[in-house]
């Protein structure tokens, strides 16, 4: 199918486009990539009568270390983080997410912003900006405004964004040396979204955990941070034993869902698999 007809500006600047989009409210929608929006016009899933086209503004794409914070830019593409933008375990974590987003050519459009303001419950991006604590900042005409990933994911593809604002940056924790980075999804062919993944990150001394973050995703309506557990990993030692405790307390702390790709129970076991892998991972 084709999209419904539709109005199209492509603003020179960030006061242009939120004015624009203030001017129409519901009727009006952000086009980033064209990744998710684009497919879901041409299905008539969405039929906003005006497409506002961010991507002549250069602002918003760019990756910046800011002292203990990654500041990036809602426009910056998939494909910038196939490499590590920045040294360190967050680089790296980065750019092991990056290459199970969708396909290479995909990835070449689709951006970080657009990932997180789609909230797929099986996005990547969002997996990371939900365990890590993202912040994220949004702009309107009314101001700007600074929303933890905690209240900006909703449920499956609704976010605390209101109509009127753009998602114009996301903050990541700049996770210093000693931190460790695991990750691992499983999806039935390369390039489709996950059936199941895990985040782990963790700040390990002399073979204790001090710090700790644990994330899962595409087994519910959005990524899900499983502050317990991480809690339960802290002050013990990363040993085998421990890992497969929490994988084992994981698999039991959900309630997936189901539907014509997996089971709910499948998905339990394969949260339980994919939290031991990536937490191995880490700590290996
Ligand atoms: C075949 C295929 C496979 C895919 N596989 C995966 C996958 O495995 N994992 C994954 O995470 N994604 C996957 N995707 C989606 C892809 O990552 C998209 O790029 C992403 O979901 C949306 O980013 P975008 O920049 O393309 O946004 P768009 O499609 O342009 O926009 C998506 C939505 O977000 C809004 N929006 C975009 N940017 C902003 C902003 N700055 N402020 C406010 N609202 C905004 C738009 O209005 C729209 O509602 C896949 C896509 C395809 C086509």
């Amino acid at each position: 199918m084709k999209p419904a007809p539709f109005d199209y500006v492509q603003p020179a600047s960030l006061s242009e486009a939120i004015s624009v989009l203030a001017a129409h409210g519901d009727a009006g929608k952000i086009l980033a990539g064209g990744q998710s929006l684009v497919p879901a016009m041409n299905f008539r899933l969405a039929r906003p009568s005006i497409l506002i086209d961010i991507n002549r503004l250069p602002d918003l794409s760019y990756v910046r270390p800011d002292g203990d914070r990654l500041s990036i830019g809602a426009l910056t593409r998939h494909a910038a983080f196939h490499r590590p933008v920045v040294d360190g375990p967050l680089g790296l974590l980065l750019s092991r997410v990056v290459r199970h987003i969708a396909h290479y050519p995909i990835r070449q459009r689709g951006t970080f912003g657009g990932s997180l303001a789609h909230a797929d419950p099986a996005s990547e991006w969002c997996l990371v900006a939900a365990t890590l604590g993202a912040d994220l900042v949004v702009t309107s005409v009314r101001g700007e405004r600074v929303i933890g990933s905690r209240d900006f994911f909703r449920g499956t593809f609704s976010t605390a964004l209101a109509t009127d604002e753009l998602l114009t940056e996301i903050r990541l924790p700049a996770l210093s040396r000693d931190w460790r980075v695991g990750f691992y999804e499983f999806s039935r062919r390369a390039g489709d979204f996950a059936l199941g993944m895990a985040l782990a990150a963790l700040r390990i001394d002399n073979g204790i955990i001090k710090d700790a973050r644990l994330g899962i995703g595409g087994v519910a309506d959005r990524a899900i941070r499983l502050g317990q557990l991480e809690g339960r990993l802290i002050g013990g030692p990363a040993s085998p034993d421990v890992i497969d405790a929490i994988a084992r307390e994981a698999r039991e702390s959900i309630t997936p869902t189901g539907d014509i790709h997996a089971s709910p129970e499948y998905r339990r076991d394969l949260i339980a698999t994919a939290v031991r892998r990536a937490l191995v991972e880490a700590v290996a």
